[in-house]
């Protein structure tokens, strides 16, 4: 068996941002002649997901309407509430980029840390439409995506 595993460097530009690493994880699996096997595209962060889906500028459009109104970024959170929190508590008082219960509460929604795919006969298998995206759910900011690949 073969393991192979690369960390990707991104840079997010804004909320809910789309980038779209199907190339790179492509060139991954040619790069390294991985003929039969499973890719692994797993997030680093809380609130940045990993989704397979389709690249279209309307779907995004749609789903960044779509889910603030499910999960408005100005709604009460008991996260962003610096007078009672009292974990994990990294950011300076004020600082908008931690006040992001709306972000933490969108990853868990979508259960979105990672997918997995499978590469036969040396192509990633993905159907016609199918795009592998780290979708940013806070504020831009540098992330961290891990890609890892077990083949024979
Ligand atoms: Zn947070």
């Amino acid at each position: 068996m073969k393991i192979i595993h690369k960390t990707l460097k991104l840079k997010s530009a804004k909320f809910l941002d789309f980038i779209d690493l199907t190339d790179e994880v492509e060139a991954l699996v040619k790069t390294n002649r991985v003929k039969n096997g499973l890719v692994m595209v797993s997030s680093k962060h809380t609130t940045g997901a990993i989704r397979i889906n389709e690249k279209e500028k309307g779907l995004v459009k749609d789903f960044r309407h779509f889910v603030t109104k499910l999960v408005p970024p100005d709604h009460y959170y008991h996260h962003n509430d610096l007078t009672e929190r009292t974990e994990n508590l990294v950011c300076e008082p004020g600082a908008s980029d931690c006040l992001n219960g709306h972000s933490h509460i969108l990853h868990l929604l979508m259960g979105a840390t990672s997918e997995t795919l499978s590469v036969i006969d040396g192509k990633l298998i993905l159907g016609t439409w199918q795009r592998i995206f780290f979708i940013e759910l806070d504020t831009g900011r540098p992330r961290e995506v891990l890609i890892k690949i077990m083949s024979d």
